[in-house]
């Protein structure tokens, strides 16, 4: 079907023409002519199905038809990038009409998204948080709105925001057309939709529980301590050119991506511990070829949309089958074709085996030749949990000893000597230190 059959404004079908988008998803064909005339949308969609346009073409196609200068369509989206990532996408989308948009999210000043809503803007994209910072101030009202997007609802639920949402509701006239996209739809979601939308149509309600064609997946198996020398051998023989890759946490994100520039790799990180300028630049330094590798924990990297990404590696087993799935997709670009790689230590087999459950098939293992897989590591990734918190512990009571000192009034010298050390200084080289975690990068194995 050639996208000129959907009966889109001839404006937006320039823009999509530029975009190099040959023909709709099979999310835009179902979900467009309904959203075109006017009905409510619920659709279970992933990330990389093209869902981002299936709505914004009928919303800016209507928008068009009859422009007010007063905001009317508020899209609420789980993450900072997302938001980021949809406004993208609807700047490029909109380019040849007048319709207008501004994303408004937490970690960056209210200043600006004031404006957006002081000027009306056409289309407000937000995290639902912020968005209800901004009620509690009389200018922001959204009294006109006529189309309301819920996009990633699953993961809206995940990240509790539920209530939030529910609250933004109140602010938002009833008499409203509504999209409602879900990766997933578990009973939570489905109560929600049901609240939310008006006799709507239903799209692939089926869950496919397969990643998107076109995706060649393998199985690197790799003791755990060696994966960051796996990571870093792939970079170099050029199998991997550039990655997204994710870790299952913060600090093993932090350490990898440490481990990496040391390796004289440009690597960046996008975590929740970070900055919303570290993450734009992080983000933009990847798409810019700046950076060579995005480490990423799951949440944080929701919504990333980078064109033409060859590669998305889990360096570790995602922990539920879904989330391999909705990661891999994301090098399953509509008609791009990407390879996912998980390394996989023995300990993971047992959550590998669940993802191939869930997908259906056995990934095949790939050994990479001439990797020595019996090395003694140079550098543990990660401090285990017990040493970390048998360090919280001396620490406390480290600072135990030294308040009782100083309540004793110091009176032995012994002890006020003691007390004046600077923190830590009483303590073996250890993995704690006064900055809450952070360990040395490299810390040879004992
Ligand atoms: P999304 O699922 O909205 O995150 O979109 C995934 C990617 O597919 C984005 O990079 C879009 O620019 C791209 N895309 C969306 N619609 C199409 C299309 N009809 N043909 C080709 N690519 C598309």
């Amino acid at each position: 079907m050639p996208f000129a059959s959907l009966k889109l404004h001839p404006d937006l079908l320039k823009a999509v023409k530029e975009l190099g988008f040959v023909r709709p998803t099979p999310i835009q064909e179902d979900a467009i002519p309904p959203a075109l005339a006017g009905r409510d949308v619920l659709a279970c969609a992933q990330t990389g199905s093209g869902k981002t346009a299936a709505f914004l073409l009928p919303i800016i196609h209507r928008l068009i038809e009859k422009p007010r200068r007063t905001t009317r369509a508020l899209i609420l989206t789980p993450t900072r990038e997302l938001a980021a990532q949809i406004l993208e996408d609807l700047n490029a989308l909109a380019v040849h009409t007048p319709v207008s948009g501004a994303a408004v999210y937490g970690g960056v000043g209210m200043g600006p998204q004031e404006h957006a809503f002081r000027s009306g803007v056409d289309i407000i994209v937000a995290t639902p948080g912020r968005l209800l910072d901004h009620f509690r101030m009389p200018y922001a009202k959204l009294a006109g709105v006529e189309y309301l997007v819920l996009d990633e609802a699953d993961r809206m639920l995940d990240m509790g925001f539920l209530p939030d949402i529910r609250r933004v509701l109140r602010h938002i006239p009833t008499k409203r057309q509504t999209h409602f996209f879900s990766a997933t739809m578990p009973q939570p979601i489905a109560v929600l939709a049901n609240e939310m939308l008006k006799n709507p149509e239903q799209i692939r309600l089926q869950r496919q529980s397969a990643p998107a064609v076109g995706i060649t997946q393998a199985v690197y198996p790799v003791p755990q301590d060696l994966k960051a020398a796996l990571f870093v051998a792939l970079l170099e023989r050029n199998i991997l050119r550039e990655a997204l890759v994710f870790t299952r946490t913060k600090h093993r994100a932090n350490r990898l991506a440490e481990h990496l520039v040391r390796a004289g790799i440009n690597a960046a990180r996008i975590h929740g511990n970070r900055s919303q300028a570290q993450r734009t630049e992080a983000l933009a330094g990847f798409k810019n070829g700046k950076y060579r590798v995005l480490v990423a924990t799951d949440i944080a990297a929701r919504g990333i949309d980078v064109e033409a990404l060859s590669h998305v590696v889990n360096f570790d087993v995602p922990a539920v089958p879904d989330d391999y799935i909705h990661r891999v997709g994301r090098t399953g670009r509509a008609e791009a074709t990407g390879d996912a790689f998980t390394f996989v230590a023995p300990e993971d087999e047992g959550e590998l085996r669940a993802i191939e459950r869930a997908i259906n098939r056995t990934l095949p293992r790939v050994t990479l030749p001439d990797f020595d897989y019996r090395a003694r590591p140079q550098a543990r990734l990660e401090i285990p949990l017990a040493e970390r918190i048998a360090a919280i512990r001396q620490r406390k009571s480290d600072e135990r000893a030294r308040s009782r000192a100083k309540a004793g009034g110091g009176q032995r010298k012994g002890e006020e000597a003691w007390a004046k050390r600077a923190p830590g200084a009483s303590r073996p080289a250890g993995p704690s230190r006064s900055s809450g975690g952070r360990r040395p990068p490299t810390r040879s194995r004992s």
